[in-house]
């Protein structure tokens, strides 16, 4: 009988496999939201329904909410009055309950055939394409301050790429399977790890939130998700769509808390099977820290993967096409107020071809409009984050003022009354080593350095090893042997290179994502391995002739 019912389970679960694998899985289309169109009348509606409001949100710890008394807000960061979620901390002992209930639900969990953990995601993706696709870039929009066309490319595509990129790879690997030969037969089994995945989200992509909890769940693990502060809004309703779509209960718990407070937590469990990070690098080389002090309690080697900051660099040739250089730095350095891992924030420009692109850069710049982007959709960039972000890019405009060696070329000024407002910068460095070209600064301000066109060998060793990070970068040039030659000298200066296109805006698929150096593991989420690193692979080897003696035949 128990064998009948796993026969029905594979061979239902098979038919699923066939749909899926039918259905080939391609890129979420972008929407243009033009005057008119069905996508831009939901978005508005969503938007109007969010005016003013402050959303609720639990913790949901064994499959109930859990309201504590540690209440928190998330404000609207360029709307600071507007409380858009009111939310509670999870402390140190809801933390364990946490992680027990997610313990509880681990096996059956992982028992269960990748093709149904699969259709959930797939489920997922196909609600945040559809009819939850307002609702989730409203609630980036509001809560953390993107325009329309940001949220769009976060919150709608790369999300639900994430989702079914994974759960396409998520299958194939389970048919790639192992050599058998006529007497016994090997197979490999993916099974989730052993114990708990504590997923810790950043702020400024929700689709990375959905993806450092998912991915882990996906392939079998169950999850503590611990969303940023200051993504709250669309974090949870990303969580309540994956419940919608059969996600069961306990096998991610989304536990808000303060960050030191998780991680001291999750470290000191025995059951850490591993973290998925991406956050600044302070914070991930603190859990790595508590993880070695840690590592004679812990029951398995805790998988770790982080993926972290960047100081992303374009390097300009004399060779290079002035138009897509200048438009190339003016979006990667200002969209979403340079608050990418990705955003360039230096750039290195051969002195023949300066005048020209400064002029350019100076024209485009006056034409940047920041503003509240759920009212006007005109508006390119907006504000930062919160305070805390603010006054940090106040301190480095502060510092370019006081520097002899640094001049404003445009923008500086701060404004923090409505909203937390930074004009988009552009600085000049006389000194290829200051800091503000080495150490990232995570907001609207871009420092280029000019250096005399035919010294261009010195400076791309110069862009190599002037930041200790190497996350993305980009070249212009039209040289084909200059291009050769930067991609051999760059090669370990960013795990994302550009050639003549900027270095943002990394795609599902197409361009997995992630640096080493002080930028992280490089574990490269959107690609095809990065769900190995949520698997612990079991090889089985099933004999299906006796073993008739124990000696060997040279041995007579
Ligand atoms: P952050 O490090 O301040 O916070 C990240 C998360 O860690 C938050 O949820 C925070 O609450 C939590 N946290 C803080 N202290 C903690 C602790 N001691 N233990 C456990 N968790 C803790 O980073 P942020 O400001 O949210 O994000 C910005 C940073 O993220 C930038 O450095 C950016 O470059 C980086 N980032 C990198 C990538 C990438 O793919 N490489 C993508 C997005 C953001």
């Amino acid at each position: 009988m128990l064998q009948l019912r796993r026969v029905l389970r594979l061979s239902w679960a098979g038919q699923r496999w066939h749909h899926c694998a039918a259905a080939e899985v391609k890129n979420e289309p972008i929407l243009e939201f033009k005057h008119g169109s069905p996508e831009r009348a939901a978005l508005q509606k969503a938007l109007q329904d969010l005016k003013g409001k402050t959303e609720e949100i639990p913790c949901v710890v064994g499959g109930e909410e859990v309201w504590t008394k540690d209440v928190r807000y998330q404000l609207s960061p360029f709307n600071h009055s507007h409380k858009v979620a009111k939310y509670c901390y999870a402390d140190k002992e809801l933390l364990n309950k946490a992680i027990n209930a997610a313990l509880s639900a681990r096996k059956e969990w992982d028992l269960r055939p990748v093709e149904d953990r699969a259709q959930i995601f797939f489920k997922a993706a196909d609600l945040l394409s559809g009819p939850r696709r307002a609702e989730i870039l409203a609630k980036t929009m509001i809560g953390q301050g993107k325009t329309v066309i940001q949220a769009e490319i976060d919150a709608a595509a790369e999300l639900i790429d994430f989702f079914r990129f994974n759960a396409k790879y998520a299958l194939q690997l389970q048919h790639e399977q192992l050599i058998s030969v006529p007497i016994s037969t090997n197979s490999m089994v993916y099974r989730g790890l052993e114990g708990f995945v504590a997923a810790v989200s950043p702020f400024n992509f929700t689709a990375i939130g959905g993806n450092l909890a998912g991915a882990p769940a996906l392939m079998g693990n169950v999850v503590l998700w611990k969303p940023s502060d200051t993504a709250m809004l669309s974090n949870y309703a990303v969580y309540k769509i994956l419940q919608e779509s059969g996600l069961p209960p306990n096998i991610i718990q989304f536990v808000p808390a303060d960050g030191p407070v998780f991680g001291d937590t999750v470290t000191s469990s025995e059951h850490l099977s591993g973290i998925n990070f991406t956050g600044s690098v302070p914070t991930f080389k603190r859990l790595w820290k508590q993880v070695s002090e840690n590592l004679e309690r812990y029951r398995t080697f805790p998988r770790l993967a982080g993926e972290c900051g960047g100081k992303n660099f374009h390097f300009v040739h004399k060779s290079a096409d002035v138009e897509s250089a200048v438009n190339g730095a003016i979006r990667s350095a200002f969209e979403y107020s340079g608050q990418k891992c990705s955003a360039c924030s230096r750039l290195y420009a051969p002195d023949s071809l300066w005048p020209q692109i400064k002029a350019r850069l100076l024209e485009e710049h006056g034409k940047i409009k920041v503003g509240n982007p759920a009212d006007d959709f005109s508006a390119f960039t907006s504000a930062v984050i919160d305070e805390k972000a603010f006054r940090r890019i106040q301190g480095w405009i502060k510092h370019a003022q006081e520097s002899p060696s640094l001049t404003i070329l445009a923008g500086g000024k701060c404004d923090n009354s409505a909203g937390y407002f930074v004009e988009p910068t552009i600085i000049e460095s006389k000194d290829p080593k200051d800091k503000i070209l080495s150490e990232e600064i995570f907001g609207p301000v871009l420092t280029v350095y000019v250096y005399p066109e035919n010294k261009y060998k010195e400076v791309l060793q110069l862009i190599d090893n002037t930041s200790p990070y190497a996350l993305t970068g980009a070249e212009f040039a039209q040289d084909k042997n200059v291009v050769a030659e930067a991609t051999a000298v760059l090669r370990n200066a960013c795990g994302n290179f550009y050639i003549n296109d900027k270095s943002t805006g990394a795609v599902v698929a197409q361009q997995p994502f992630g640096g080493s150096r002080a930028s992280g593991t490089n574990d490269k989420p959107g690609g095809p391995h990065y769900i190995l690193r949520w698997t612990s692979p079991q090889v089985i080897k099933e004999t299906h002739v006796p073993l008739n003696e124990w000696s060997y035949p040279y041995m007579q």
